[in-house]
């Protein structure tokens, strides 16, 4: 394979810096222009304005990303053996990584952190559950299927994919309903998490149906709980929850989410894990926070793990306000002493950003923030060091004077 047998996309000047360095997504303001009319889903060369090749990659007239950078080998084609490699490599990588016991419940391919941007695939014992955030891997999904049926030999894979998202990328046209394969689950499918029980929704579940981002800072988090009173905010299934309860020692916990059937979800895995200690509330966040801070409430551990607030990079500073809204309400409902586990997963806040929150927070509320410990994703969901995006997840253990 040469550079010469595909379309090509020409950086403007001074714009080939990021993708030298293998940052994965052009968008189309750097891109001077098109040669050789690329359908949407063609692969495309990446050159420089001085005509140097820096990337292969999959092109997208629909998308701000233009072209999705998948290999910066000059020698190595875009072709079926490719993605079926990046896959392998991505579940051989879990699987020096983690024990065998862990791979029933697990995120196996992790988009920009398994060099497959806009691919997500996540396994429930017998289900893998992919979530497809590209153009280019909707357009190859046939043979990702094929690939991780032959290696898993699941008995049904459900594919997913966020709406906003679809539109985004002009994914409705592509992806049809029938996409998927095998059986699907006619109920809950059961994962195990350091040794909790959990119900999973596979076909109408948030995302892919279960949060593994957050699997190692449920665990740690449980670990300052001990005969704390625990309010776990944004509950979704009982994850904190049930594991401050069973893992933790904590006291009494209450949970509460804004969606009904999280709520189910959450009451049911109390059930299931024979957990008595633990009460499960629907209701909006911010409202609920006031409202026990209102009654006098008190609790010695509270759980922050909303959902991502900024979606645009536009949107970043209208977040911070929410955050700093929802941190300083939790404040409000603390003990001196207590324990708050606060989490963002929005992309575009960095780390700085949410630490900053903390310290705007700590002067309003005139109290002590320590900060324990900087947490992230756990380790089936790599950060690529040249794609920052990939970084999302921000877990902060703090103390609260
Ligand atoms: N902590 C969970 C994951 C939370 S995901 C775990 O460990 O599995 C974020 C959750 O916030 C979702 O369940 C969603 O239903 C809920 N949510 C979204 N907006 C909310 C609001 N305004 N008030 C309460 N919950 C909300």
């Amino acid at each position: 394979m040469t550079a010469d047998t595909s379309s090509r996309v020409i950086l403007k000047p001074r714009k080939a810096r990021p993708f030298f360095a293998r940052h994965p997504w052009v968008l189309d303001s750097a891109i001077e222009r098109v040669e050789g009319a690329p359908a949407d889903g063609d692969v495309a060369e990446l050159f420089s304005d001085r005509g140097q090749w820096i990337a292969r990659g999959v092109y997208n007239s629909q998308s701000r990303i233009r072209l999705r950078l998948y290999t910066w080998r000059l020698d190595e084609p875009l072709d079926g053996a490719f993605w079926r490699r990046r896959i392998e490599a991505a579940i051989a990588m879990r699987g020096e990584l983690f024990p065998p016991a862990a791979h029933q419940a697990l995120r196996l391919v992790y988009s920009e952190g398994d060099g497959l941007s806009g691919l997500i695939v996540d396994r429930y014992g017998d289900y893998l559950v992919m979530q497809i955030a590209a153009l280019a891997i909707a357009r190859r999904l046939d043979g990702i299927v094929e690939a991780l049926v032959e290696r898993l030999r699941p008995r049904g894979v459900l594919v997913r994919c966020d709406r906003d998202i679809a539109r985004l990328e002009g994914l409705p046209a592509v992806l049809g309903d029938e996409a998927g394969w095998g059986e699907t689950p006619d109920g809950p499918v059961f994962i195990e998490e350091h040794g909790l029980r959990f119900g999973v929704d596979l076909a109408a579940g948030q995302k892919t149906g279960f949060y593994f981002d957050q699997r190692e800072n449920r665990r740690v988090a449980a670990g300052y709980f001990r005969d704390r009173r625990l309010l776990d905010v944004f509950c979704y299934s009982g994850g904190f929850a049930l594991h401050a309860a069973r893992l933790g020692g904590a006291g009494e916990v209450l949970g509460v989410d804004s969606s009904p059937q999280a709520i189910t979800l959450a009451k049911a895995n109390a059930e299931l894990n024979a957990i008595a200690n633990v009460r499960f509330e629907c209701g909006d966040a911010f409202r609920t926070l006031e409202a026990l801070a209102a009654d006098g409430r008190r609790f010695g551990a509270v759980v922050l793990d909303p959902p991502k607030f900024a979606r645009r990079r536009q949107a970043v500073e209208e977040a911070l306000r929410a955050y700093h809204k929802l941190n300083l309400l939790a404040l409000s409902v603390l003990e001196p002493g207590g324990i708050l586990v606060t989490c963002s997963c929005s992309g575009h806040v960095t780390r700085a950003d949410f630490l900053h929150v903390l310290a705007e927070v700590a002067e309003r509320a005139g109290r002590d923030i320590q900060v324990l410990e900087q947490r992230g994703a756990a380790a089936d969901h790599p950060v690529s060091a040249t794609c920052l995006e990939s970084e999302y997840l921000k877990c902060f253990v703090c103390r609260i004077a």
